[in-house]
């Protein structure tokens, strides 16, 4: 069986580091809160050229701590609105309801299943207050357009940056181009820890010190709090494995570059559309490689014969789950068109050409 993902197998690249450095942090007595998690951060905010970064206990308290920061500073308030592609995993759109703020939904480009910038500003109200820019799939969502109307409208640019660590526009890294940026370190992601975690980073040093305080009970001085917080952190072991990681994310990005390029000019099916390999490659680090085809279940169906493991990224919409059954009623046709067609297709940086190949051939001889 051709795996999704061999999380094993990445992790294994690097046994003895790993191996050494957990050891080291569980015989210290040391579990939160110490040297690592400092130590990561400040690798991450080097990698990142982002002077603020904060380790915190996932990818969507990332988001939410930025929302709920922006509202302790009294820059959002309760009913503001968040301009949010649709097609977004169901996190992104958690961390504005929690913060009772509202998700406004805008369609993606369906070549690309990115945020499509020329329908934001039909959206803005006077009570937008941000644009939540999803680098969806691994690769960077952000124009001129986006700048000018974010400055026009005096909207926050917040990144999820969840699935795109180490891609980068025009020398800028994701995570860097807007006012703050939340990421994720869940084990499938690009950069994986061996359990949840997550971070922030950010160019405000307001905004960092809210965030921080907000993720330790509201407190920066033991048993004061000054909000209502949260308990959020990176724990050591976690930042030590990610410190460790964040040496061969570039390598390992590459890896992937090479995989999807391949995908592209070898996948020749003409049930089957491709998504569109980018002009200045650093733009993407395909976090997934996803694939549309009208008859997508025949595909998997088809594909899990030839031992392949495939996934949906993502079978239903947002705004079509029960969780959200307020926004039943709307209509988002392309959304709701990619949701039944995409399917992603094994991509990792331990895959081997042989298992490459497989893929392509199978994937070419797939008769719709
Ligand atoms: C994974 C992910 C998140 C949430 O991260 P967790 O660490 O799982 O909480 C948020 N947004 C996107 C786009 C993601 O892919």
């Amino acid at each position: 069986m051709i795996k999704f993902l061999d999380l094993q197998k990445i992790n294994l690249q690097y046994k003895e580091e790993i191996e050494s450095k957990l050891i080291n942090i569980y015989t210290s007595g040391w579990y939160l809160q110490g040297e690592e998690n400092k130590l990561f951060e400040k690798k991450l905010s080097t990698y990142l050229n982002v002077p603020f970064v904060i380790g915190v206990a996932n990818g969507l308290d990332a988001l939410r701590l930025i929302l709920k920061a922006y509202i302790e500073l009294g820059i959002m308030k309760e009913g503001d609105e968040i301009l949010v592609p649709a097609n977004t995993y169901i996190a992104s759109i958690l961390a504005i309801t929690d913060n009772r703020l509202v998700p406004v939904f805008i369609e993606p480009a369906i070549d690309n299943y990115n945020l499509d910038s020329t329908k934001i500003e039909a959206k803005i109200t006077p009570k937008t207050k941000a644009i939540m820019l999803v680098h969806l799939y691994g690769q960077i969502v952000f124009n001129e357009q986006i700048i000018e109307i974010a400055q026009k409208h005096q909207l926050k640019i917040i990144e999820d940056n969840a699935q795109a660590i180490g891609a980068e526009k025009n020398g800028i890294k994701s995570g860097n181009l807007g006012d703050a940026a939340g990421f994720s370190f869940y084990p499938g992601k690009n950069l994986g820890a061996l359990g949840d975690g997550g971070a922030v980073s950010c160019k405000d040093e307001q905004l960092a010190t809210t965030i921080r305080t907000i993720a330790n009970y509201g407190s920066n001085e033991k048993y004061v709090n000054t909000y209502k917080g949260l308990n959020s952190r990176l724990d050591e072991l976690q930042a030590g494995v990610l410190t460790i990681k964040l040496k061969y994310i570039d390598a390992e990005n590459q890896k992937r570059r090479a995989i999807a390029k391949r995908y592209c000019n070898e996948i020749k099916n003409s049930n089957i559309i491709l998504p569109k390999y980018p002009d200045k490659e650093l733009e993407h680090v395909w976090h997934l490689f996803v694939i549309r085809t009208s008859n997508r279940n025949k595909l998997q169906t088809y594909l899990t014969k030839n031992n392949i493991q495939t996934l949906i990224h993502y079978p239903i919409p947002p705004h079509q789950q029960k969780a959200y059954s307020e926004y039943s009623n709307i209509s988002l046709p392309i959304t709701e068109q990619l949701h039944k067609e995409v399917l992603s297709l094994p991509i990792s940086p331990v895959m081997d050409i042989i298992e490459v190949n497989k893929v392509i051939k199978a994937i070419n001889e797939f008769d719709n």
